[in-house]
């Protein structure tokens, strides 16, 4: 069942979203080589908890992190660990879910870590312009297939594979609502948006095969070739004046201007 929201229930998504964007930014600007993915965690919880939000990914199904962070080849759902350090040229996922008076809101971005050579950067520019494209499609009257067919036509346009087994998905009251929302398809299929419905959009895409492999710790998940994967993502609502994104702030331009 979809759950559509209220103007005010859209405005207190922006609240948590606006906490989200803000750690992001936080985040994105402290990555370094030699840190631990923990470190950026320990950050990420404090910031969230001083701006009044509780961050929704900590005990969720027994996750014990504040983020998921994931490097180079893994895809999603990295646990921060002080064993996993960061070095020079590496990429870096980070996804960030924040609740605050009742609503989650969800975001990720993929960061590079000190240097990353130009075709790894233009992995990551060609997941940032499908989500770009998938929030354009995010129009009253369309549909959710849109959405899927924006982002494969950029990411496969610029040369890289759409994961097939991993999907977006209505945000709301829970981080988890339907509809899912697949990263390839047809326009015009699947439901139909509608104004107060709200999509946590994320493209995850890969410079090799889109075929996945789940950890031994049944959280991360990886490439199966080790190709190198790339993850955005943005809380959009779909509203009679066009796609919002509540998940934006000043502190994201700071990883736009990084890629
Ligand atoms: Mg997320
Ligand atoms: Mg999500």
């Amino acid at each position: 069942m979809i759950h559509r929201k209220s103007s005010s229930d859209l405005e207190r998504m922006a609240a948590a979203g606006a906490i989200v964007a803000e750690t992001l930014g936080v985040l994105a600007e402290s990555v370094r080589p030699g840190m631990s993915t923990l470190d950026l965690d320990e950050l990420a919880e404090r910031h969230i908890r001083a701006a009044g939000g509780v961050p929704t990914f900590k005990g969720y199904r027994g996750f014990p992190g504040s983020i998921c962070a994931s490097p180079n080849d893994m895809i999603v759902h990295g646990i921060p660990s002080d064993d996993i350090i960061l070095a020079d040229g590496d990429i870096l996922s980070i996804d960030v879910g924040v609740t605050r008076k009742g609503f989650v809101g969800d975001s990720a971005v993929t960061v590079p870590v000190g240097r990353v050579p130009e075709p790894t950067l233009s992995l990551l520019r060609a997941c940032q312009a499908s989500l770009a494209a998938a929030v354009e499609a995010c129009q009253v009257g369309g549909h959710v297939g849109d959405i899927g067919f924006a982002v494969q036509s950029v990411v496969e346009g610029a040369g890289f594979a759409v994961v097939r087994d991993l999907v977006g998905h209505g945000v709301g009251r829970s981080m988890h609502e339907d509809p899912q929302v697949r990263n390839y398809g047809a326009a015009g299929t699947g439901q139909e948006l509608k104004a107060g419905m709200t999509l946590a959009i994320e493209p995850m895409i890969t410079a090799g095969s889109y075929e996945i492999r789940i950890a031994e710790d049944e959280w991360c998940i990886f490439t199966v070739d080790s190709s190198l994967a790339a993850h955005f993502e943005h809380t959009v609502a779909i509203t009679d004046d066009g796609p919002r994104v509540l998940t934006r702030s000043a502190g994201t331009s700071i990883v736009d201007a990084q890629i």
